[in-house]
This record gives structure tokens, sequence and C-alpha cells, in this order.
């Protein structure tokens, strides 16, 4: 026969495992955003120390801000002559 009591505490020392692994065990850590390492919670840019991922983080950054510019730019394209819009129908 199955000993319930046994099938119990085994499943509360699982389930006690599984809480000390997901506190505390593990440091506080966060991954590359390239190769997704971990990597230590301070790390800034975050990416590991590999040259390959500073690199592709650096390229991703400039594509990034390009695109940011290029949003801006648009974005910009329509504000003005709406913004002069406004502007001509306050002043009459
Ligand atoms: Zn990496």
């Amino acid at each position: 026969m199955v000993d319930a009591r046994k099938v119990k505490d085994m499943a509360a020392k699982k389930a006690n495992q599984f809480i000390g692994a997901a506190a505390g065990k593990v440091p506080p850590h966060q991954h590359c955003r390239i190769c997704h390492q971990p990597i230590p919670v301070s790390a800034d840019p975050r990416v590991c120390k590999e040259t390959a991922c500073i690199e592709k983080n650096q390229q991703d950054e400039k594509n990034q801000r390009t695109v940011r510019i290029a949003m801006f730019v648009f974005f910009g394209l329509f504000a003005v002559p709406y913004v002069l819009a406004l502007a001509a129908r306050v002043m009459g």
C-alpha cells in the first residue's frame, strides 16, 4: 500500500526545494541581451564581455538612434504644418 504521509512529506520537500531555488539560491542576475548568458546585475550596457556581443549591442543602439531620429523627423514633417495651420487660425 502507498503510504500517504510519506508521499505528502516528499511533496513538501520537493516544494521547499523549488522555493529555495526560486528565492536566494540563485543570486540576482540578468542576461546578456545578445547571447543571453547570465551577467552581473551591475553590467551596463546589458551585455556580457564577449567582443561580438558588445559590438552587436553598439550596432543595435546605433540603429535604434537612427530609427528614433527618423521617427522624429517623420512626425516633425506632419507636426510643423499642423502647428502652422493652428497658429494661422489663432492669428485670425
Ligand atoms: Zn553575450
